[in-house]
């Protein structure tokens, strides 16, 4: 973790130092090797949310678009059972940064743990997932010119599998590495939830404009009550055009 209580205040860890978990109240001590990002550890016993994924740079860097008391927010559920996001924004809004492989089984607890949540997941952990990505597209089409909103038929084709099926918007990251500074401006894909007329539907977002947005309460969860209404007419219409045509063609 990147916070612990030390006098009575959350606090980065620093060599020597030695602190209380804020979810257990347990001995933490700092770990600031050489090797793992900096980060606080419980003396002697393992992590007290068995959901904790050790961190890499990418999940430092991506918390750390948000303020700090947003960041790594203890959650209970009504059977005391206690979560650790990594970030929860003042609207409410769970973010969760995965990096490592998640089975569906654990990501659906998660999803109906929090429910007011997004993932961003680490495209480029696995190399075959964003070569997978690139050359899995072709079935994509705009929804609209000048969106950018795509709808794909076969999105096991393009996206990591274990995620398709989420309840929750999934925006994966293909672009962030260490090579690209922060300032360069990085799209990320966004496989909104549910399917429109039997489609997925992919937003492609600018990093800065997604944590703009949530960080602002802006980002649009609620899609289905809306946007999805609209895209599933757009879709039908299109397909519509399309058998016309097909049609036309088989009698001439
Ligand atoms: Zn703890």
């Amino acid at each position: 973790m990147q916070f612990a209580i030390v006098d009575g205040r959350r606090s980065q860890p620093e060599p020597g130092l030695t602190g209380l978990c804020p979810g257990c109240k347990s001995d933490m001590v700092a770990r600031c090797g050489p090797v793992r990002i900096w980060h606080w550890a419980h003396k002697g016993m393992r992590h007290c949310d068995h959901w904790w994924e050790n961190e890499t740079e990418w999940h430092r860097r991506w918390k750390n678009n948000f303020p700090s008391d947003w960041q790594e927010v203890i959650h209970f559920s009504p059977s005391k059972e206690r979560h650790i996001s990594d970030v929860k924004t003042r609207y409410g809004l769970v973010i969760e940064f995965q990096h490592s492989r998640l089975d569906a089984q654990e990501r659906v607890s998660r999803e109906d743990f929090y429910k007011k949540m997004i993932w961003v997941v680490d495209g480029t952990r696995r190399k075959r997932d964003h070569k997978r990505f690139r050359s899995g597209r072709g079935d994509w089409r705009r929804i609209r010119p000048n969106t950018p909103l795509f709808a794909s038929p076969f999105p096991e084709n393009s996206l990591p599998q274990d995620w398709i099926d989420s309840k929750v918007p999934v925006l994966f990251d293909f672009e962030s590495s260490n090579e690209n500074p922060p300032e360069v401006a990085q799209r990320l894909w966004c496989l909104l939830p549910g399917r429109a007329s039997g489609q997925a539907v992919l937003w492609r977002m600018e990093r800065a404009a997604f944590v703009k947005a949530a960080s602002t309460g802006k980002l649009d969860l609620n899609w289905e009550a809306g946007l999805k209404q609209s895209i599933e007419a757009t879709l039908r219409r299109q397909n519509a055009r399309i058998s016309m045509a097909l049609s036309r063609r088989s009698r001439f």
